[in-house]
């Protein structure tokens, strides 16, 4: 191991406070790490402050610890969009509970108020406010216009945003003209109501120039109804008449338009894509666009790979952002891939995905200005590592960009804005219909054994939280 010598001079972060600055031999930046994570665990908000976050908790703890409660309780997620009633709403529940094998007291109590009208409609109300109440957890507003007022509250506190519009998979023409209308619809109004909000030079400005105010995430399979793996020059071609008025849309007004990664059967239609869009002429100076990297997939260093490539062969100003994730799609990708009779593209054991992430962390940051550098987790070692690493490369705080998604990662938002680090929170905006897949993707990930969440909420030590994968 290369040891190089301690720089001792201090360096100004992006708040303006002086830190010391990091040394790069591996020791080095796990002593950063620890010393990063420990502040940042420290400027936790106390649970005390969110009694209704603690209740959620516990319905997580519970839904986590029971396969056949955590089983029943995405099916049931899945079809209250399509209850027509209250009644309807509790039959399905108390159906659904009546699956479980031995009910504990309270389930079995629930399946005895369903016996009757009444108790139906009580247990239906009850389900539907519970329901609501998570997936306002999640989903900032129904529109734009409606979220705008919470995105405004993150920004007086130190925290950016980006709003996806809720809706995937689109089946039908005139709905990816909607999704693509409501997209436009979003950038103008959040671009309008973003203009007035107060200066906040952490949020506005990395070494690389100015950052947008309004950022909106976008989903390639929204904006067509031909996305399917064996054409996907027909998705490309279709989806790259709807996402180009976007792109003019969002340099004329100023603001980031970010690209989701979904499933791996787009993954190649969807880089295809956005590549040969900001190729082109008109393009090559903004919008401000971003793309998505998953660590999960065992070809994510070749994938990086070509997206390095690329963006040193066509320079942009500004630089592209990539956004780097573990990927929301695991359970997905193993079984399609079961099924199949196909190999696992997907690594399978938690750690060797989170030294990945680390992995591509380091050549992310290396690989600045040509981008610039998203990493969007709720894991506190992925985040503290991604932090130790920038130090130890003389770059400043405000150079590197932390994500979390909103309703899972808020105590560390607040952590992170507290210390004067650059957070951008990822907020769904649409209604409760169009955010089911959304809101069971996040349930799943909550209450998956292998999640960091989880490990945190059951009390591991922090030492441990923050040893390397
Ligand atoms: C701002 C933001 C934007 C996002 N955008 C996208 C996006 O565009 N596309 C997308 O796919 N995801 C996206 N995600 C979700 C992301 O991919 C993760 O699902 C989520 O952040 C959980 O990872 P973590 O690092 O927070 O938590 P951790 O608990 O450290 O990691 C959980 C993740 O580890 C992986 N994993 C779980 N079990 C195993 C296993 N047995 N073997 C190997 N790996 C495993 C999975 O990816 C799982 O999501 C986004 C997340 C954020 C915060």
């Amino acid at each position: 191991m290369t040891a190089r010598i301690v720089a001792t001079h201090r360096t100004p972060s992006a708040s303006g406070r002086y830190r010391p600055a990091v040394g790069s031999t591996s020791e080095q930046i796990e002593a950063e790490v620890h010393r990063v994570g420990a502040e940042l665990a420290d400027a936790f908000p106390s649970p005390a402050r969110h009694p209704m976050k603690a209740l959620d908790a516990r319905a997580m703890e519970l839904a986590a610890a029971d396969l056949e409660i955590r089983a029943a309780l995405f099916r049931f997620v899945d079809v209250v969009p399509a209850c027509r009633s209250m009644d309807d709403l509790a039959r399905h529940l108390a159906g659904f509970l009546d699956e479980l094998p031995d009910g504990p007291p309270p389930v079995l109590a629930a399946i005895k108020v369903a016996d009757t009208r009444a108790g139906r409609a009580a247990l239906g109300a009850a389900a539907a406010a519970g329901v609501k109440h998570m997936a306002h957890r999640f989903i900032v507003g129904e529109t734009p216009g409606t979220a705008v007022p919470v995105l405004r509250r993150l920004w007086a506190r130190g925290i950016a945003s980006s709003v996806d519009l809720l809706g995937e998979a689109t089946v039908t023409e005139p709905e990816a003209d909607a999704y693509a209308a409501r997209c436009a619809d979003a950038l103008r109004s959040l671009s309008a109501a973003t203009a007035r909000w107060p200066e906040r030079p952490t949020l506005e400005r990395d070494g690389s120039g100015g950052l947008a105010r309004a950022n909106v995430s976008v989903k390639v399979s929204a904006l067509t109804p031909l996305l399917r793996p064996d054409a996907p020059e027909l998705g490309e071609r279709d989806a790259a008449r709807r996402l180009a008025p976007l792109l003019r849309e969002a340099k004329a007004l100023g603001a980031h338009v970010h690209i989701d990664t979904e499933s791996l059967d787009s993954r190649e239609a969807v880089l295809g894509l956005v590549l040969a869009l900001l190729t082109q002429e008109e393009f090559r100076d903004g919008p401000s666009t971003g793309i998505v990297l998953q660590a999960y997939m065992r070809d994510s260093p070749e994938q990086l790979d070509q997206i390095l490539e690329w963006a040193s062969a066509h320079e942009r100003t500004p630089p592209p952002v990539i956004r780097l994730v573990k990927g929301a799609y695991w359970d997905h990708e193993v079984a399609e891939a079961g099924q199949h009779g196909w190999p696992v593209p997907v690594f399978e054991v938690k750690a060797e995905c989170d030294r990945n992430f680390e992995a591509l962390t380091r050549r992310l940051l290396a690989a600045r200005p040509t981008v610039r550098v998203a990493i969007a987790s709720h894991n506190l070692r992925s985040v503290a590592h991604a932090i130790a690493v920038n130090r130890s490369s003389g770059a400043d705080d405000g150079d590197l960009e932390l994500q979390v998604l909103r309703g899972l990662g808020d105590d560390l938002q607040d952590a992170l804005a507290a210390r004067g680090f650059r957070v951008r929170t990822y907020c769904p905006v649409g209604d409760l219909v169009a955010g089911m897949a959304y809101l069971v993707r996040r349930l799943l990930e909550n209450t998956s054994n292998e999640s960091f969440l989880h490990a945190q909420a059951s009390g591991v030590p922090l030492d441990e939280l923050l040893a390397p994968p």
